[in-house]
């Protein structure tokens, strides 16, 4: 019996092996970002460090990366934050390209083996996919201080590995704040010590009561090797409570490193810990910041729900009669999809749509649209469509059936609070689904049939010629989270426009009574 505990022993201490990640995803994925500070017209649209109540995201963009590589084996979506202040997202960004180098360096070695097996098998597998995802949230922020938790996942063909980070900044420095810059005391790093202790304590007793042992003797040196490791694990240091992060529902999250696993917790270890247990030891003004966050996160004001109550509604009333336009039955028509944002570019995007009276379709990532609420809402005033692009843009073929209706509903619910409607259909990220997938989404599947290549081609020339090739019918790819896609976009216009072709929505395209759960549409022909 020893032998088997030994075994599942030495599995609970199983540190995750480093990572790898496939070729060199792209070029450097930031270099057309260069200028992204110098132009104040794009970086936001909304005042600097005004002062703000209703949102813990108010001056908070974000920018995203979405690279593939190896035939789309290799996939990075990568988002970091981008506010008022220089220093803050230059930091912002170093963290998010230090995380991608290390994805790289992981996945290369990952395609050299796949590369290898093929050469010995001969067989090819579509399916053996690495990832790296990176989001970010904003746990508590005031004009003084802005709190980061950024979130990474890499997945490797069956072998997932997440990780979390707390970044603290003052908001009008720019400086950084590391987690002893929070507290007033030092005792802090006994506090947390103390609490993190027991709670790993508890976590090993539980897992070790699970284990058939031979002897209580067994056990109990089972037990006190447990509390050794814990003990080292957990020591008196500021470096061992290097990384906290807070959460939305009033607890701070202690990040503990894997090489301090311990019997019966696998992976990075997280403890728990009631802000009330250490606020005593919290600066005032952390307190305060983080008595005034929410536990319940309500970014926006309820919105008036559509189609509500009896008689037409007093807005609607005075409102010019809409023209009557032909249907894409009768004129060419071509619905331009977005996908990936809000960006910090999307703004601009609406800017130029709004400007030649050009309707599309946004397939959003919901994290961001959480963040840029405001933008979603003049997406819906200004006539866009907005279509579900899940939570945090996984490749769903790697999730669970619960997981793949979180990101589905998760989304779906932050879009009806803001517009007051949910998503009529989605687009799964890196078109990545099968019938599984398919089914258990249970909404309409809009592909594409116009491939522009906007993330590889950073050239709004290339882009724009590859889209203005479109036929009537086609449903065209682009992402707003690419400046260069949105330069393009006059020219688009303008040439489609001129061979008579009407920019619509995707479901005026197919028309409303088409769009069927678990079916998938390409272009306009796939209507019935
Ligand atoms: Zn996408």
């Amino acid at each position: 019996m020893i032998k088997a505990a030994l075994i599942i022993f030495a599995l609970m201490l199983a540190v995750v092996p480093s990572l790898s990640s496939c070729q060199p995803i792209r070029p450097d994925p930031v270099e057309h970002e260069a200028n992204l500070f110098h132009e104040p017209g794009l970086a936001t649209t909304r005042s600097p460090v005004a002062p703000f109540h209703l949102s813990k995201y108010d001056n908070v963009s974000v920018y995203t990366i979405e690279e593939s590589d190896n035939d789309g084996r290799s996939l990075l979506h990568v988002s970091y934050p981008v506010t008022e202040h220089g220093a803050i997202n230059a930091r912002m960004k170093e963290v998010a390209l230090e995380f991608i180098d290390e994805y790289r360096v992981a996945s290369e070695e990952i395609e050299a083996a796949y590369q290898e097996y093929r050469r010995d098998t001969g067989r090819v597998e579509a399916t053996l996919v690495t990832s790296y995802r990176q989001h970010f949230d904003v746990s508590a922020a005031d004009t003084n201080m802005i709190f980061f938790v950024v979130s990474g996942s890499r997945y490797v063909g069956g072998w997932s590995d997440e990780q979390a980070y707390g970044y603290f900044f003052e908001r009008r420095s720019g400086l950084e704040m590391l987690a002893s810059d929070l507290f007033v005391d030092y005792l802090y790093v006994q506090r947390l010590s103390d609490l993190t202790r027991s709670a790993l304590e508890k976590r090993a007793r539980a897992a070790i009561a699970e284990i058939d042992f031979d002897s209580d003797a067994a056990r109990s040196k089972w037990l006190e090797l447990s509390e050794k490791w814990i003990r080292d694990a957990t020591p008196p240091a500021p470096e061992a409570f290097d990384n906290i992060l807070f959460g939305e529902d009033g607890t701070l999250r202690v990040r503990l490193d894997v090489y301090q696993v311990v019997p019966g917790l696998e992976g990075v270890v997280e403890v728990e810990v009631a802000i009330d247990e250490i606020a005593d030891l919290l600066r005032a003004d952390v307190r305060q910041l983080l008595a005034r966050m929410s536990p319940v996160d309500v970014p926006f004001p309820q919105p008036v729900l559509k189609g509500q109550g009896a008689g037409t509604p007093l807005s609607q009333s005075l409102q010019p009669p809409v023209e009557e336009q032909p249907s894409c039955l009768e004129v060419p028509c071509v619905a331009l999809t977005f996908d990936d944002g809000p960006s910090i570019y999307t703004e601009r995007l609406l800017d130029i749509l709004k400007e030649h009276d050009v309707r599309a379709t946004f397939f959003v990532v919901g994290q961001s649209a959480r963040i840029h609420a405001a933008t979603i809402r003049r997406m819906d005033e200004e006539g866009h469509q907005i279509g579900n692009h899940t939570w945090n843009h996984p490749n769903l073929t790697e999730l669970s059936d619960e997981l793949i209706q979180e990101q589905i509903q998760r989304t779906d619910s932050i879009i009806s609070q803001i517009i007051g409607e949910t998503t009529p259909h989605m687009r799964p990220p890196y078109a990545a689904y099968n019938d599984h997938v398919l089914a258990v989404s249970g909404m309409p599947f809009i592909l594409w049939s116009v491939d522009p290549l906007d993330w590889r081609d950073r050239d709004p020339e290339i882009v724009a010629a590859r889209i203005i090739a479109s036929p009537a019918g086609a449903i065209i790819l682009a992402h707003d989270i690419h400046r260069t896609t949105v330069e393009a976009m006059p020219s688009i216009v303008a040439s489609l426009k001129g061979k008579g072709i009407r920019f619509v929505t995707v479901t005026e395209l197919l028309g409303p009574q088409t769009l069927e759960s678990g079916h998938t549409y390409f272009r306009q022909s796939d209507r019935e």
